[in-house]
């Protein structure tokens, strides 16, 4: 029978490492972003609990925005690029009498731009059809990014991995962007923190920005309790070793991470 087991006929060695969560951090974001939330960390007991816990407050927060749909408002301007427009925006067919224009608009409203006098929510002019593909999701969409699918979410012959929690699903980026996070990150980043909006948000200054726009060093098997969360130095360089792949990090690497959190 075909296995991955070792054979236990011959020694071997198999690494094996215990991964347990220590906290956690997300954010709620709305395509409104005045309805977005600065982002939640939680680092303690209990963590799968806890987070759970939150996702239910945040379930409840979003499920009362949804609940209240705005009207369409429309302005002077808005109105005048909605007469002014010929062709639906989405499908580019000519509007005639069977093809009927309709104005579409943001659900949930549009970030207000304190600079506007008049507001608006209208986005824009769409033939009937396109109008209602256009229908928001009635779910809420729970993204995280996970390299390695995890063992609660089965992976099924379509590769689309999901969980559906109350009104909640829980959807693995990793599927539809394929490469690791430090990959996606190092790739946005090459323009600087222009596309990280919600990042300069919580991290205004651009000199911890850099620091932290790229994968750092953790020492995974170090971090075995929650007191070592409370240490206000770097441990060792020993500390580093990793446990797993039975690497020791390099001098060069420790010498970065120093002159990164500024230890002479
Ligand atoms: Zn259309």
């Amino acid at each position: 029978m075909d296995t991955s087991l070792p054979n236990p006929k011959k020694s071997s060695i198999t690494p094996e490492t215990k991964f347990e969560p220590s906290g956690y951090s997300y954010i709620v974001l709305c395509t409104n972003d005045d309805y977005s939330k600065p982002p939640v960390v939680y680092r303690g007991d209990r963590v799968i609990e806890h987070f759970f816990e939150d996702m239910a407050i945040e379930e409840e927060y979003i499920n009362d925005i949804l609940g209240e749909p705005e009207p369409l408002i429309m302005n002077d301007e808005a109105e005048q690029a909605f007469q002014l427009t010929t062709n639906c925006e989405v499908c580019q067919t000519l509007f005639d009498e069977n093809v009927i224009k309709v104005r579409d608009h943001a659900h949930h409203g549009i970030t207000r731009d304190p600079r506007k006098k008049d507001y608006t929510n209208y986005r824009l002019a769409l033939c009937q059809r396109c109008n209602l593909s256009l229908k928001e999701p009635s779910y809420i969409p729970v993204l995280f990014h996970n390299d390695k699918p995890i063992s609660c979410i089965p992976n099924n012959m379509e590769k689309y991995v999901s969980l559906t929690i109350g009104n909640r699903r829980f959807l693995d980026t990793c599927q539809f962007l394929n490469s690791s996070l430090d990959t996606l990150v190092k790739n946005l980043s090459q323009e600087g923190p222009t596309h990280f909006r919600q990042f300069k948000k919580a991290f205004p200054s651009e000199d911890i920005a850099k620091l932290l726009l790229r994968k750092n060093e953790y020492c995974y098997d170090y971090v075995d309790c929650e007191e070592r969360l409370q240490e206000r130095q770097l441990p060792s360089k020993e500390a580093f070793h990793n446990r797993l792949t039975d690497e020791p990090i390099s001098e060069i690497r420790i010498i970065i991470t120093l002159l990164k959190f500024g230890i002479p």
